[in-house]
């Protein structure tokens, strides 16, 4: 998957330009996937700058996953990491809180603060929460901000808004899926037969009690050699158990794929991350996707 627009080239030179007065940067992650939704220029613009990693929808991800994120990404030199749903008010405002707390510098004048986040993790959400009033567009779909916008949230926090964006190479590829799977990327720039059949096996290795309560499929994780048949066969269980049928009752897996991913998306599987830290352990990870 290869997605980025002009509008996003220009958004990382606006950030590298901007970063130099920043104080702090908050960076919006998505706590199902908090490896693939960080955005890997982020590190390297950030530098001494301070962050603070909202793993936001926590009550659509796994708590013990989330618990084991949260201390993995406080090791990180720089890094506190707070668990949120953005849609519930007093969650946004001990984000504040906490933002306040490690900008406490001494001086009164108001400090330039950083949000950052994939487009649909809930950046809009969150600020509007946090300031307590509208003052952004939230949508149900990604990159709706399009600008940079100054909102200042408390007489201490100038927050820079920045546009939901993705980075130029969506790689690898699990961190593509894991992103298109969760929101991140529009709908209709991914295939959703792909994104489906990854999920599938993630379900089918992490949560196997989860494809027979939602859709009364009971089958074992396949191997190599069957997991194409095996994938048609959950697709064809969905499509049964949703009515989901063409003209002559042929079972539509396109829709079931399509089905599948939007259960998902909202909470219908149960609370389900997509990645664990160990799952993002490995040189190749790190190195693919900050190359
Ligand atoms: P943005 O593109 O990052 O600004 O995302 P939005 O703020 O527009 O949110 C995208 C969608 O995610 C909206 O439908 C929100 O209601 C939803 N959302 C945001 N935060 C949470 C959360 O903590 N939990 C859940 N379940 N949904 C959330």
């Amino acid at each position: 998957i290869n997605w980025f627009p002009g509008h996003m080239h220009k958004a990382r030179q606006e950030i590298a330009t901007q970063m130099r007065r920043v104080k702090l940067v908050i960076e919006v992650l998505d706590a199902r996937a908090p490896f693939s939704s960080e955005n890997p220029l982020v590190p390297q613009l950030r530098g001494e700058t301070p962050s603070l990693k909202v793993l936001n929808k926590v009550d659509l991800a796994d708590a013990e996953q989330t618990a084991r994120w949260l201390e993995r990404l406080e090791q990180e030199p720089g890094v506190v990491a707070v668990p949120a749903r953005a849609t519930h008010p007093s969650d946004a405002q001990k984000v504040l809180q906490r933002g306040e707390e490690l900008l406490r510098t001494g001086s009164n004048k108001a400090s330039l603060v950083m949000i950052l986040g994939v487009p649909n993790v809930g950046k809009s959400t969150l600020i509007n929460a946090m300031a307590g009033k509208n003052v952004c567009r939230t949508e149900n779909r990604p990159a709706v901000t399009q600008r940079q916008q100054k909102i200042t949230l408390t007489p201490r926090i100038t927050l820079l808004d920045t546009p939901g964006f993705l980075w130029p190479r969506l790689a690898p590829a699990e961190c593509a899926y894991r992103l298109a799977i969760s929101g991140a990327i529009k709908d209709g720039i991914f295939d959703f037969d792909e994104a489906a059949s990854f999920l599938l096996h993630h379900l089918v290795g992490v949560y196997p009690e989860v494809l027979a309560s939602a859709y009364d499929f009971e089958s074992p994780a396949p191997d190599e050699t069957n997991a194409a048949e095996w994938t048609r066969s959950a697709l064809r269980a969905i499509a049964s158990k949703r009515n989901l049928m063409r003209t002559g009752g042929v079972p539509d897996l396109e829709r079931a794929a399509e089905v599948l991913v939007r259960d998902y998306r909202r909470g219908r599987l149960g609370r389900i991350s997509l990645e664990s830290p160990e799952s993002v352990d490995s040189d190749e990870y790190r190195l693919g996707k900050e190359d």
